[in-house]
């Protein structure tokens, strides 16, 4: 399990690491509401080309930075909400990645999740509802939702258009669950509660689930390969076609202090010694920087194989549930990485190292264009 809502503590939070006060992340903070990062790419002067609307009118949006060279190169964050350092490192890469490339970027690919669970909530609600701990906000689903499922501490109604969970559903459910019928291709909420981590605490985010059609619960980083998907998921792909990216990167988090991060296998021998040559490198930046690195033994799941420390491959035919976003975009364009980096550190060191992980990697991608 990679970063999909559950936490793997790995030992007490780690000290800060001295780069808190780093030029490059001094000012960096967790967004608290889509509205502000909007508000801040549009501060910086960045044109935002809107490639579709969340079901709460959203836009979701794209900007171009670099400079005019092909293949482009694709950064992405926030399909799964609570991991903001990928988020905010996504918005610094837009001025701050060096390269003569083309730069497309999504900053986040699930506005709704990012604006807070009592947001989310409020799109069933048609109002901000007011509860301070889960028993009350339990009780306001119950007394204003329809009750679809009530069982083993896990809770889930209907109010409007949408589902409202108490906790993760992903891989709790059986597909083609009876109850799940009236959810068919609609949403399902839940809220973040890592206390421990600013900005995911609880009701922060809402984390995003999707119910496909035959009624298996999913989230925004699945669809990326299928006919019936979330508008999320489809003006990821849209943009995806229009540049033909040379190289992807999604930036996540896990519920640890590590970091490590994943590549897919390629098509063609030559693109496979390029793809280890950039995640080589980025791991020794990481590694060289001071960054505490997955531990030796350290396995996201069954369906991802070392490649060396704080890399895998990940096999999504091992996995199931179609293609993530860099498996898509391995599949279909070139190297890909999904970068995890450990919840569990502070916020921007986290940001910095997923920064610093594109840089490093990009480096090697130019190496292989001049
Ligand atoms: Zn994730």
């Amino acid at each position: 399990m990679a970063c999909i809502g559950l936490a793997i503590p790995q030992g007490l939070r780690a000290e800060p690491p001295s780069d808190d006060q780093h030029p490059s992340t001094r000012a960096v903070r967790p967004f608290n509401r889509y509205s502000d990062l909007l508000e801040t790419l549009k501060k910086r002067g960045h044109k935002l080309r809107v490639l579709g609307y969340a079901p709460d009118r959203s836009p979701i949006v794209g900007i171009k930075a670099g400079g005019d060279k092909k293949p482009a190169i694709f950064i992405s964050a926030g399909s799964h909400s609570t991991e903001q350092a990928g988020v905010a490192a996504a918005v610094e890469l837009i001025d701050k990645l060096d390269t003569k490339h083309q730069v497309y970027v999504i900053p986040c690919r699930d506005p709704i999740g990012l604006s807070g669970f009592r947001y989310a909530l409020s799109l069933g609600l048609g109002e901000v509802p007011e509860f301070e701990t889960m028993e009350q906000m339990e009780a306001l689903l119950r007394d204003r939702g329809e009750v679809l499922l009530d069982a083993d501490g896990k809770l889930l109604v209907l109010i409007g258009e949408y589902g409202y969970a108490n906790r993760g559903l992903y891989r709790k459910i059986e597909k083609g669950a009876a109850f799940l019928e009236p959810l068919k291709g609609r949403r399902i909420w839940f809220p973040s509660r890592y206390e421990d981590v600013p900005g995911s605490a609880l009701f922060e985010r809402a984390y995003t689930l999707v119910v496909t059609p035959d009624a298996e619960v999913l989230h925004i980083n699945r669809f990326h390969d299928t006919a019936w998907a979330p508008t999320e998921v489809r003006c990821t792909r849209q943009l995806m076609a229009s540049i033909n990216p040379g190289v992807t990167f999604d930036l996540h988090e896990f519920g640890g202090d590590s970091f490590w991060f994943s590549v897919r296998r390629q098509k063609t021998d030559e693109d496979e010694i390029w793809e280890r040559r950039m995640a080589s490198e980025a791991a020794r930046a990481v590694r060289a920087s001071g960054a505490k690195m997955a531990p030796d033994n350290y396995s996201p799941g069954s369906f991802f194989s070392k490649l060396e420390q704080g890399v895998f491959w990940l096999d999504p035919s091992q996995r199931g549930e179609g293609l993530n976003l860099a498996d898509f975009g391995a599949n279909r364009y070139g190297a890909a990485f999904t970068v995890e980096t450990g919840m569990r550190q502070p916020f921007k060191h986290r940001v910095r190292m997923s920064m610093l992980t594109v840089q490093a990697a990009v480096r090697v991608f130019e190496e292989r264009y001049r």
